[in-house]
């Protein structure tokens, strides 16, 4: 997929109940979770009652093997977290992205705390003005902030860890998967009452270690077992007994949707299913729902890497031949720098190389995850037609996006979606496709293997999971067609949130 969509966080957290080191397993944890977040990361552990931290910007596989060894001493202690990061919340000049990056800290009163956490705060005008009463010159770095004082007030009042997060989670609107750690040591982890982001708790095979990962594959790459995905609105802690598991507050799951066909990767799971059997069978349904077209196709290729284990669905239920004929430059990775909003565009021609002697004088679906902004794929059928080929079909396997995401991914607004202002066959004129077949709704709920109703599926029909995100949505919708100009993330405008 080209069109740089992100997400906000992948978290990391674990502990070494025989009190040895855990960074190491937090290093490969994030590691194996930096397509989760590309433009910082961050260490913290624990020891005798110190937090020991470094974030950083920049990928965890740039990271130097001597920095590494350097910072096993200087990240001591038997429980810690991690975070990588790429904000779609805040200021994004160097020094404010250093400033939120996480895991974050807190301090009051005697008590302390830090979390790393993935998600996205919808309440967040309201929560710096509570903040503010309490800690006065409160400094915003990242939604991660507003949790982690939040927490820290409720304890402040006399509540106990477990009274505190069910507080936050009154409190608090929005995805918020978190993992931490207390100033006594207690590790702990909690899901906002939706369960909108990922995370997941599993052992090591002696049961020495115990770890939270936003997805499967952070346990894999440190060899441990995957005990369960932390409920929505449950509360888990580790101790010699292993996890304790209690559900603090109650509403209807909503795990997002994107997920499945974009962000996660394809050898995570999710539910006990693997992500590459859930986009094989968009693919697979792609091909049921549009016979026409996969009858007037000689060939299926894919925007490398999201789109080819659907690619590989439409091959086995269609019979066309899969050629692999999108290759990435390997070396072209996203980085954050070259990713603000001015550069966006003349990055998008430099990630994917085509064979022009596979597409020349064919018919082709192209297979992607989705159409955002539509300026990616646009290039990329540019790109198609002057290497020869015939016809070029597009085979999108999430459905349309027709609104903003309001819980972690970086599509904040109306103007910025083409599936907001226009359907399939004028995306198709605008983009130059000969046509786009988008996922249905229905077939995209059934492939995940969810109900609908425990699903997220904000951005593709407006209905929201939580409250404020829906008034906000139709009013942010309401002056969109009266052609207000966005400019971000309108409910951090004081104006508008008042108004919902
Ligand atoms: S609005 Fe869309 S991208 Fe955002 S959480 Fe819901 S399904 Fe996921």
């Amino acid at each position: 997929m080209g069109e740089h969509l992100k997400i906000a966080c992948g978290v990391f957290g674990a502990i070494n109940l025989k009190k040895q080191s855990v960074f190491p397993y937090i290093y490969w944890g994030l590691r194996a979770q930096n397509h989760r977040g590309h433009q910082s990361h961050g260490f913290l552990t624990f020891l005798n009652g110190e937090f020991y931290i470094h974030r950083s910007l920049d990928l965890v596989p740039k990271i130097r093997a001597s920095a590494i060894h350097e910072w096993f001493g200087r990240l001591p202690g038997h429980v810690g977290i991690g975070n990588v990061r790429y904000t779609t919340s805040g200021k994004t000049d160097e020094k404010s992205l250093i400033e939120g990056t996480q895991p974050v800290t807190a301090s009051k009163s005697g008590l302390k705390l830090a979390i790393s956490f993935n998600g996205n705060v919808v309440n967040t005008v309201q929560l710096k003005k509570e903040i503010s009463e309490d800690f006065p010159g409160f400094s915003y770095g990242s939604d991660a902030d507003l949790i982690c004082h939040k927490l820290l007030i409720n304890l402040t009042k006399g509540k106990n860890l477990e009274e505190a997060v069910k507080t936050c989670m009154e409190e608090i609107e929005g995805a918020f998967s978190v993992t931490g750690i207390t100033k006594d040591g207690r590790f702990f982890a909690f899901k906002d009452p939706y369960g909108i982001r990922p995370l997941c708790a599993g052992h090591s095979a002696d049961k020495d270690i115990y770890a939270f990962s936003s997805e499967t594959v952070g346990l894999d790459i440190n060899g441990f077992y995957r005990d369960f995905e932390v409920e929505p609105g449950e509360f888990v802690t580790v101790s010699e007994n292993g996890f304790s598991r209690v559900k603090l507050a109650k509403d209807r799951k909503a795990f997002c949707a994107f997920e499945f066909a974009y962000f996660a990767r394809p050898d995570s799971f999710f539910d006990d299913k693997h992500v590459y059997e859930i986009r094989e069978e968009f693919g697979r349904n792609l091909v049921r729902e549009n016979p026409e077209v996969v009858k007037d196709a000689d060939m299926v290729i894919s925007m490398p890497e999201t789109g080819d284990d659907a690619a590989f669905g439409v091959h086995e239920e269609s019979g066309l031949r899969w050629e692999r004929a999108t290759r990435r430059h390997r070396y072209v990775t996203e980085r954050a720098f070259i990713l603000l909003e001015r550069e966006r565009y003349a990055t998008i021609d430099k990630k994917i190389n085509i064979l022009a002697s596979k597409v020349k004088g064919k018919k082709v679906i192209v297979v992607d995850d989705s159409i955002v902004r539509g300026d990616t794929t646009r290039v990329t059928i540019e790109k198609l037609r002057r290497m020869g080929a015939k016809k070029v079909y597009m085979f999108v396997t999430f459905p349309r996006i027709i609104g903003p995401c309001f819980y972690g991914i970086d599509m904040a607004t109306y103007g910025q979606l083409i599936g907001a202002k226009h359907a399939p066959d004028e995306i198709a004129k605008i983009i130059g496709a000969d046509a786009v077949c988008y996922q249905s709704i229905d077939g995209l709920v059934r492939a995940t293997g969810f109900r609908k109703d425990e699903l997220c599926l904000g951005c593709i029909t407006g209905e929201y999971p939580t409250p404020l995100a829906q008034r906000i949505a139709d009013e942010m919708r309401k002056r969109f067609l009266e052609g207000y100009e966005e400019t971000g993330r309108l409910y951090e405008i004081s104006e508008i949130f008042d108004k919902c």
